[in-house]
C-alpha cells in the first residue's frame, strides 16, 4: 500500500506549519492540488507553537489551549487550523510515525506499514528531550514525573499539577526549560527545589551576574536552587510514583512530582548514513538542501552556515529560525533561480534569536555569546510592581557579537537587534543605549 506526492513535509511541529503557510502563498491557486503535498507527524493534532506549552499552556487560569495556539499565531500570522489544512488541499496524516526513509528511493514508510514516496523532501523532525534513563537514571516512565517537548507531554503535566497543589515538586535541570517549568510550578501553588549540575542556572548562556538576578528573583518566590548537584536515583513506590529524587551526595529531597529538562537531542535517526551531518543535526547549505538534493531540512534539525558568524555552521533550537528556514527552504525549492532565498544573502542573513517569559520577566537574545560579556543597565531586584531593565552584550574584537535584553520594549530589542545584525561597534551601541537611559560601564 503506498500514496505518493510531489512535496512531503516529515514532521508536524513549528517548521512544517510555516512551511505550509509558505507553500499557500507561492503555489497557484493558492492551495496545493490533489497529491501535491502532505505533513505527516506523529502528534495527533495540527501543527502548533511550541514555545506555548511552558508558558501559557502550564497556567493555572486563563491557560492556552487549542486551536488557539496553532502556528503561525507566533508570528501574528494566519491560525492554520485541521480545517484550513483541508481547505487548502494539503493532506495532514497525523498520529503516524515514519519509521524508516530510503532516500535513493524517494520513500518513507510509517508504523502503519504504508509507503509513501515523495519528489522532495523537507525533514522538519525537531528535537527530542533527553531522558535520565540515557544517563543510567532510572524512573521516567513514573507518573508523577514530568518532561515537555509535546503537548501530550503538556497534558501530562496538568493534570500532574493539578493533583500536587501545596506539594512539592523537583525540577531536575537548570536550563530553559526547567526555569520556565519552575516559574509554571510555583504559579499553580507548588513549591519547587530546582537542582542541576551547574554553578548557576542556563550556565551556557548566562553571565553569573545574570544568572544571579534570575536565581534571586526565583528564590523571592520561594524556589530553593541545589547547584552543583545531580540526582542519582529516585525513592519509588508501589503505585508507579516515585516519592524522593535522591541526590549523589545522598541528599533526599521529597518530591510529589518531578520534572526533567536536561536538553535535547535533535531527531536525525532516520538518516543516520543517508545524509551528511553536522553539528548533532542534518547539514544543508544555505538554501536549506541537504547531501541529497531532493531533501530539505529544517528547524531544530538543521545545521546551516550562518553569514552573520562568518559563514559558521551552527544549529539552534530556536522557534524564529524554525519559522525562518522553513521559509528559505520552500522559496528555494518553488524559486530554485532565487539567491534571494537563501538564509545567509544580504538583508535575508539569519540572526540568531532566542527569549523567554517567565513570571513577569522577558528577556531576549540577539546574536551569539563570543567574546567578554559587558553588563548594563540595573540588576538590582525590582519593586512591587516595578519591571528591571539591564542586560550584557559581548563584545569580540570592539564589535558587539550578541546582546541579551531583559525588560526591553518592542522598539528597544529591535535597535539592540539591528546593533548586532550590522556588527556595531560598541562605543555606537553604547550610545544607542545611553540615549535610552542605559548606560553602559565603561564606554565613551
Ligand atoms: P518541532 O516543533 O519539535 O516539531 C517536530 C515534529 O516532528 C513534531 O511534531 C514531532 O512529533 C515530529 N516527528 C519527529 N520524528 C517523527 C517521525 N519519525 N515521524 C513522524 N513525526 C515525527 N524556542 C524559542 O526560541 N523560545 C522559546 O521560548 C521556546 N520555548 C520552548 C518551550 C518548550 C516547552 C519547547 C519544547 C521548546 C521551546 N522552544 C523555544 C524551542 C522551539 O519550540 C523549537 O525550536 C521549535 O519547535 C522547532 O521546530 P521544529 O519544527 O524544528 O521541531
Amino acid at each position: 500500500m503506498g500514496r505518493a506526492f510531489g512535496y512531503v513535509i516529515l514532521g508536524g511541529g513549528v517548521a512544517a506549519g510555516y512551511a505550509a503557510l509558505e507553500f499557500v502563498r507561492h503555489l497557484d491557486g493558492g492551495g496545493a492540488s490533489p497529491g501535491e503535498l502532505c505533513i505527516i507527524s506523529d502528534e495527533a493534532v495540527a501543527p502548533y507553537e511550541r514555545p506555548a506549552l511552558s508558558k501559557g499552556y502550564l497556567l493555572p487560569r486563563g491557560a492556552a489551549r487549542l486551536p488557539g495556539f496553532h502556528t503561525c499565531a507566533g508570528a501574528n500570522d494566519e491560525l492554520l487550523t485541521e480545517q484550513w489544512y483541508k481547505d487548502h488541499g494539503i493532506e495532514l496524516v497525523l498520529g503516524t510515525r515514519v519509521v524508516s526513509a530510503d532516500v535513493r528511493r524517494k520513500t518513507l514508510l510509517t508504523i502503519t506499514g504504508e509507503t509513501i514516496s515523495y519528489k522532495t523532501l523537507i525533514v522538519a523532525t525537531g528535537a527530542r528531550a533527553l531522558k535520565l534513563d540515557e544517563f543510567g537514571v532510572h524512573g521516567s516512565g513514573a507518573a508523577n514525573m514530568c518532561y515537555l517537548r509535546s503537548l501530550e507531554d503538556a497534558d501530562k503535566m496538568v493534570g500532574v499539577m493539578r493533583s500536587c497543589h501545596g506539594g512539592n515538586a523537583v525540577v531536575i535541570g537548570g536550563g530553559y526549560i526547567g526555569m520556565e517549568c519552575a516559574a509554571a510550578l510555583v504559579a499553580n501553588e507548588i513549591k519547587v527545589t530546582m537542582v542541576f549540575p551547574g554553578k548557576h542556572c542556563m550556565d551556557r548562556f548566562f553571565t553569573p551576574k545574570i544568572a544571579e538576578f534570575y536565581e534571586n528573583y526565583y528564590a523571592a518566590k520561594g524556589v530553593t536552587f541545589i547547584k552543583g548537584a545531580r540526582v542519582t536515583s529516585f525513592e519509588a513506590l508501589s503505585d508507579g510514583k516515585v516519592a524522593a529524587a535522591i541526590l549523589r551526595d545522598g541528599r533526599r529531597l521529597p518530591a510529589d512530582m518531578v520534572v526533567v529538562g536536561i536538553g535535547a537531542r535533535a531527531n536525525t535517526a532516520l538518516f543516520d548514513g543517508q545524509l551528511a551531518m553536522e553539528k548533532g543535526g542534518i547539514r544543508v547549505n544555505g538554501r536549506m538542501q541537504t547531501s541529497d538534493a531532493a531533501v530539505y531540512a529544517v528547524g531544530d534539525v538543521a545545521a546551516f552556515p550562518v553569514a552573520l558568524l562568518g559563514g559558521d555552521v551552527r544549529r539552534f533550537e530556536h522557534v524564529d529560525c524554525a519559522r525562518r528556514t522553513a521559509r528559505r527552504a520552500v522559496a528555494a525549492i518553488l524559486e530554485p533561480a532565487d539567491g534571494a532565498a537563501e538564509v545567509g544573502k544580504n538583508d535575508s542573513d539569519y540572526l540568531p534569536f532566542f527569549y523567554s517569559r517567565v513570571f513577569a520577566l522577558s528577556w531576549q537574545f540577539y546574536g551569539d555569546n563570543v567574546g567578554e560579556p559587558v553588563h548594563f543597565g540595573d540588576f538590582s531586584p525590582p519593586g512591587a510592581g516595578g519591571r528591571p531593565k539591564f542586560g550584557a552584550c559581548w563584545v569580540s574584537d570592539g564589535l558587539v557579537a550578541g546582546v541579551f535584553l531583559e525588560g526591553g520594549s518592542q522598539e528597544e530589542n529591535e535597535a539592540v537587534a539591528s546593533a548586532v545584525r550590522c556588527g556595531a561597534r560598541i562605543g555606537d551601541l553604547a550610545a544607542e543605549l545611553e540615549s535610552r537611559g542605559l548606560a553602559l560601564p565603561g564606554q565613551e
